[in-house]
């Protein structure tokens, strides 16, 4: 059977529902798939529907799950839940293409996995009879899709930390408009940095033998895997339409943060996808364009809050496992990892620098850039993209080789209607949903559904707190949950 392995302690390799309960291993280590030397061929899956290519990917690494339960819980997450059949379809931008991962109850491209995880993590635990508690920080699109995900989920509670400052307004409106009886949303004054930290401290100095903590975020495996299956999907997609022959390549260009959605095509990569080059696109928090241009991953720079604030994030945290599954060296990620706590600051060898650079490219936009790319792409191209979609197709333009680019694009520009008009036209309106309305009218294309009706909603969770109370606000949380039992 698949085992993972904790990127900190290579002894301890445990089993996928484990990894998918625990989320964060408790030395801080994140689980990585101890062995991906099977490969799934292109031929065999050129035919097959997103849940049937689901199938095939998830079940070569979720192999204690039967095949009913992965069955189970991948029809639950794609067969209702989004707006295309296609579920992550793929269209032209230029000569390029758009892989579009915003179709989904939320509008932005956590919904893809989040849609998943709480079924998976419910089948993980049909065998122990704890409360689950999920804790989860967000950038701002986490939050909401994991809100969806797990509200009213049985036996389940879940706290969202967002940085107050840090989120665009139709994001926080959407996580404090969430019903159900088992959510909570906070608001903390600090940036996503703070709120993750928040959340990894708590799973390494809290443990309780009735309650299992476990974690909505990217740390989480279960979080992972499933963005592995819409690189397949769009490389079958482009070979089925004869728009690349098997003998091709593609470059995906992913617009990144914590650095989940490019690992996960990694993975794609080691199992067969047929990628080049994965290129890291990044905003004017660009630590990890200088990391993989120069292999010194330093967290003390000034923190800016950006019009792409999914992605202002300085401590990206999969990159952990790049680096595990590049070096196969536990000792060496702990020394990184514990340099990165202590100084804020490591330098890779040269050896994993040059296996980092031979998939990796990377290319960072600043402000000014990536408003121009907003009106550029609709100008040019007729395609209306949102802010952090405009870093990837700015990153697009600079890096080019004889391959196909494929942009990877993660939100509704909706989520982010004021700067997006104020790119188009110059000009911002005072109310969020004005601007939303406004660049409907002017574009012609329509506002998501699931966006639209937040502004009628009532705005149910309004706490903020300091960073420090948020370990107290946590173990309360828990003793209320443990009292009503
Ligand atoms: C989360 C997010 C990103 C960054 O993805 P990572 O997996 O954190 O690198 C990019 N764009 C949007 C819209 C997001 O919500």
């Amino acid at each position: 059977m698949k085992l993972f392995v904790n990127s900190r302690n290579q002894r301890e390799k445990i089993f996928s529902k484990e990894a998918i309960i625990k989320g964060l291993a408790t030395n801080g280590g994140l689980y990585v798939p101890s062995d991906i030397s099977e490969k799934i061929d292109m031929e065999e899956i050129l035919n097959l529907s997103y849940q049937e290519i689901a199938y095939r990917v998830l079940s070569s690494f979720l192999d204690d799950f039967t095949e009913e339960e992965l069955k189970d819980c991948i029809h639950k997450a794609y067969d209702t839940h989004f707006t295309s059949p296609d579920i992550t379809p793929i269209s032209k931008i230029g000569k390029d293409y758009l892989l579009e991962l915003y179709h989904g109850p939320t509008a932005a491209f956590k919904d893809i996995a989040l849609t998943i995880l709480p079924h998976l993590l419910r089948k993980s635990h049909a065998s122990q009879n704890k409360k689950i508690y999920i804790l989860t920080a967000t950038s701002g699109d986490t939050g909401k899709a994991a809100l969806e995900g797990f509200k009213d989920s049985e036996g389940t509670f879940i706290t969202v930390f967002y940085p107050k400052e840090g989120v665009s307004l139709v994001q926080e409106r959407q996580m404090n408009t969430t019903e159900g009886k088992n959510t909570e949303v906070i608001a903390v004054q600090g940036n996503f940095d703070d709120c993750q930290r928040l959340v990894k401290r708590c799973y390494e100095k809290i443990s309780s033998d009735r309650l299992q903590l476990s974690s909505a975020n990217s740390i989480n495996i279960g979080r992972l895997l499933p963005q592995i299956v819409y690189y397949f999907k769009a490389c079958a997609t482009l070979l089925k339409q004869g728009s690349i022959t098997s003998k091709d390549k593609v470059n995906f260009i992913v617009p990144s943060g914590n650095f989940g959605n490019i690992l996960a095509g990694y993975l794609a990569k080691l199992l067969g996808c047929p990628i080049h080059k994965l290129v890291c696109a990044s905003n004017k928090n660009c630590v990890l364009t200088e990391f993989i241009k120069t292999g010194v991953y330093d967290r003390n720079r000034e923190f800016y809050q950006t019009i792409s604030p999914s992605m202002d994030i300085l401590v990206s945290s999969n990159l952990e496992r790049l680096l595990f599954l590049l070096s196969h060296d536990d000792e060496k990620v702990s020394q990184y990892m514990k340099e990165l706590e202590v100084k804020g600051k490591y330098k890779v060898d040269g050896e994993l620098l040059e296996s980092i650079q031979e998939h990796f490219e990377a290319v960072f936009c600043d402000e000014e850039n990536c408003k121009k790319m907003i009106r550029e792409a609709y100008v040019k191209e007729g395609r209306l993209i949102d802010s952090h979609t405009a870093v990837a197709y700015y990153a697009s333009k600079q890096y080019g080789d004889e391959n196909i680019n494929i942009i990877v694009s993660t939100a509704s520009p909706y989520k982010f209607s004021n700067p997006i008009l104020e790119a188009l036209t110059g000009k911002r309106k005072e109310n969020e949903f004005d601007a939303m309305r406004a660049l409907e009218k002017l574009t012609g294309e329509n506002i998501p559904e699931c966006l639209r009706k937040i502004e009628r909603l009532p705005v149910l969770h309004k706490r903020t707190i300091s960073l420090e109370e948020g370990k107290q606000v946590v173990l309360e949380r828990m003793e209320k949950l443990l009292c009503l039992e």
